[in-house]
């Protein structure tokens, strides 16, 4: 579904990525690994078109994302829950999750304003008020609700469960468990890999702007001096 080969990326003179490779079945689950600043945002914005790669190839579908405006990317299926969420805060809550609904690809069993609710329970009594008001756990469930709500057949997170406090990152985990079940492919950025061993069929540990390492979450598991080496874990 997703292939990413010698992706490299620069912010004016300075390189940030210099061999990016990863590969996403469809129905899958996959985790982008690394340290604080080893070049996993700026991978997802490459896939999105945010930041225009330098050089390597992102196929979406056997389509080219590459030189694509965000908007094209979004529309051929992807839907990014952004690093901090991105709520509109001067929009509601119903709003935000309308605003941008959308089914161009007429997918089957579409997402809806309903079933984004019956996802995220905790929303419904927030709908009538600003998206800036929510909690950050609430306000992460709206975010993946928009996402969902313009029907993509692969969900990005970047940062899925930043700052949240362990009960509201276990109802994340839950309904990203959920999302997965309904066959929708998953691409993670996150710091709890225990929790991401669990959810994820293939992990892709980035260092210094490389894929130094991919495997299954068996693989990872067993690999102690990768997970020491790159992770710290
Ligand atoms: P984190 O977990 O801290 O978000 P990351 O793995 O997502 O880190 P990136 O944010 O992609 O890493 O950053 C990769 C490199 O690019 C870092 O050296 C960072 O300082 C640099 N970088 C990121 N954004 C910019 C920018 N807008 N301008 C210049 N350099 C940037």
């Amino acid at each position: 579904m997703l292939q990413v080969d010698k992706l490299c990326a620069h912010y004016g003179t300075s390189q940030a990525l210099f061999d990016i490779n990863l590969r996403l079945e469809s129905g899958q689950v996959a985790t982008l690994l690394g340290r604080n600043g080893m070049g996993k945002t700026t991978t997802i914005h490459s896939i999105m078109g945010i930041v225009a790669p330098s050089g390597g190839s992102i196929e979406f579908e056997g389509q080219q994302l590459v030189g694509q405006p965000s908007y094209k990317i979004a529309n051929l299926g992807i839907g990014l829950v952004p690093e901090g969420r991105q709520i509109f805060p001067n929009l509601s809550v119903r709003e935000n999750l309308v605003a941008t609904a959308s089914n161009h690809l007429k997918q089957p069993n579409p997402w809806s304003l309903q079933s984004v609710i019956e996802l995220f329970p905790e929303i419904k009594p927030r709908l009538g008020i600003m998206g800036n008001l929510l909690s950050g756990g609430e306000q992460q469930m709206l975010a993946i609700g928009r996402a969902l709500m313009t029907n993509p057949k692969l969900l990005v997170l970047d940062e899925a469960t930043e700052g949240l406090a362990p009960l509201v990152r276990r109802r994340i985990w839950q309904a990203l468990d959920h999302i997965r079940q309904t066959g929708l492919s998953i691409l993670i950025v996150d710091k709890n890999l225990h929790d991401l061993m669990r959810l994820a069929d293939q992990h892709f540990i980035i260092q210094r702007g490389q894929t130094v390492w991919h495997g299954n979450s068996d693989a990872l598991e067993n690999d102690t001096s990768a997970r020491e080496t790159y992770l710290g874990l």
